[in-house]
C-alpha cells in the first residue's frame, strides 16, 4: 500500500520525536527554562512502535528518530532494536537519528549494532566558545568525539548546521572545509519562527539564498541530484569531495515535494511543521482501539494535511508557531 496525502503527494517518511528532553539549551530552539513532560504523558516505546507498525503497514519506508534529545530517551536502543528487526521484511528501508550528538561516544557502537548507518548531527559552530554560547553551556569536544567514534564504527554522518545572523555567518566556509577534510556531508538550515525563546527571530534569521551566491563565489557549486528524502537540495564543487546541502524554508519553498508527517512524543501527528493543526493518537493506543482504526486516523489525518507552510519572519510579526522546536524535532 502507498500513502498519499489530499494533494497526491505521496508520503514514505515518518519522524518521531521520543523525547522533548535535551541535555542542551539552542538559543534558537528552547527558552533558557522549560517545563518538560512528565513521563506518563509520554508514550512508551510499546506505544511507539506501535504506531511505527501502523505507519510502516500503510507504506512507510523511513523512519527518523529523534527529540529534544532521542539519545536522552531511557531505553531508546530498545526501541531501535524492535525497528531493526522489521528492516528488509516489512516496508521499513532505513532507520536514521538526528542526535545533538552529545552522547554518541557511547552509542554509537550500539546504534550501529541495531541497524542504524547514517545519522543527521547538529553542529552549528566549530569554536568552543561560541558552541557554549549558542548551546548555552554545551562542551563541543564531547560532539566531536561522538562524530569520531560514530565514523570509526561506520556510521555515516551529516552535519547539520542552522545559518545564525551575527553568529556563525563568518564560519560557513570553515565548516565546509571542515567536514570536507572528515568526509562529511554538510547542510545549512534556515531558522524557523517555531515558539518564542526570548530572542526575536528576525535577529536571527540569515536567509541562504544569499548565503549561498558568497559561498558559490568561492566554491563555483554544480547542483547534483542527490535525494536523501529530506528538503535538501544538494551542491557539489570541483574543489570538494563532500555535498553541500541548504534548507530553505523561508527562501525557497519546498512543500510541494513534501513525503512526511511527524509523531510527538506525546503521539501528536502533525502533519506539517510549520502548522499547528494536528491528531492526536494517545487516546487510541491507550484505550485499545484496534490498528484498523488507527490506520483510519492516518488516512484521515493525512486527507488534512495542509498545502504548506507559512513561516514569516520580519519584526513586526510575532511567530504563529505555538511550539519550540523539540516538540516534533527535525
Ligand atoms: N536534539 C537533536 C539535535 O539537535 O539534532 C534533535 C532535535 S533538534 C530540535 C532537530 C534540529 O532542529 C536540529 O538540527 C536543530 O538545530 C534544529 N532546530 C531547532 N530549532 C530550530 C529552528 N527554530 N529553526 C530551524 N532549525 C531548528
Ligand atoms: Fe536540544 Fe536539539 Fe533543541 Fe539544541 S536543537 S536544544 S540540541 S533539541
Amino acid at each position: 500500500m502507498k500513502l498519499f496525502d489530499q494533494f497526491n503527494r505521496k508520503i514514505n517518511y515518518l519522524r518521531v520525536s521520543v523525547t522533548d528532553r535535551c541535555d542542551l539549551r539552542c538559543l534558537y530552539c528552547m527558552k533558557e527554562k522549560m517545563t518538560f513532560l512528565s513521563k506518563k504523558e509520554i508514550l512508551t516505546l510499546e506505544e511507539i512502535e506501535r504506531l511505527c507498525d501502523n505507519f510502516i503497514d500503510l507504506g512507510v519506508k523511513k523512519i527518523r528518530l529523534t527529540g529534544g534529545e532521542p539519545l536522552v530517551r531511557k531505553d531508546i536502543i530498545k526501541l531501535i532494536n524492535k525497528l531493526n528487526l522489521k528492516l528488509g521484511n516489512t516496508n521499513l528501508k532505513e532507520i536514521t537519528l538526528t542526535t545533538n550528538g552529545s552522547l554518541l561516544s557511547n552509542f554509537a557502537k550500539q546504534l550501529k549494532d541495531n541497524g542504524i548507518n547514517r545519522i543527521n548531527v547538529s553542529l552549528d559552530t566549530i569554536i568552543e566558545k561560541k558552541f557554549k554560547k549558542i548551546t548555552r553551556f554545551g562542551n563541543l569536544k564531547k560532539i566531536l568525539n561522538g562524530i569520531d567514534e560514530a565514523q570509526k564504527n561506520n556510521i555515516i554522518v551529516k552535519i547539520n548546521t542552522v545559518a545564525i545572523k551575527n553568529f556563525n555567518e563568518d564560519e560557513f566556509i570553515n565548516l565546509i572545509e571542515w567536514s570536507n577534510k572528515r568526509n562529511i556531508d554538510i547542510t545549512f538550515i534556515e531558522v524557523m519562527p517555531m515558539d518564542e525563546t526570548g530572542l526575536d527571530r528576525h535577529l536571527q534569521f540569515v536567509p541562504l539564498d544569499k548565503v549561498f551566491e558568497k559561498l558559490n563565489k568561492q566554491f563555483d557549486f554544480y547542483k547534483i541530484n542527490k535525494n536523501t528524502g529530506g528538503p535538501s537540495v544538494y551542491y557539489n564543487s570541483k574543489n570538494l569531495d563532500n555535498n553541500i546541502g541548504f534548507i530553505t524554508p523561508l527562501t525557497n519553498n519546498f512543500c510541494d515535494n513534501c513525503n512526511r508527517v511527524r509523531i510527538t512524543s506525546t503521539g501528536k501527528l502533525f502533519m506539517c511543521l510549520g502548522q499547528n493543526d494536528y491528531v492526536d493518537f494517545k487516546d487510541l493506543l491507550r484505550k485499545d482501539y484496534s490498528d484498523e482504526t488507527i490506520k483510519e486516523k492516518i488516512l484521515f489525518a493525512l486527507n488534512i494535511k495542509p498545502k504548506k507552510h507559512d513561516f514569516i519572519i520580519d519584526k513586526n510579526t510575532k511567530p504563529y508557531m505555538k511550539r519550540h522546536m523539540n516538540v516534533t524535532g527535525g
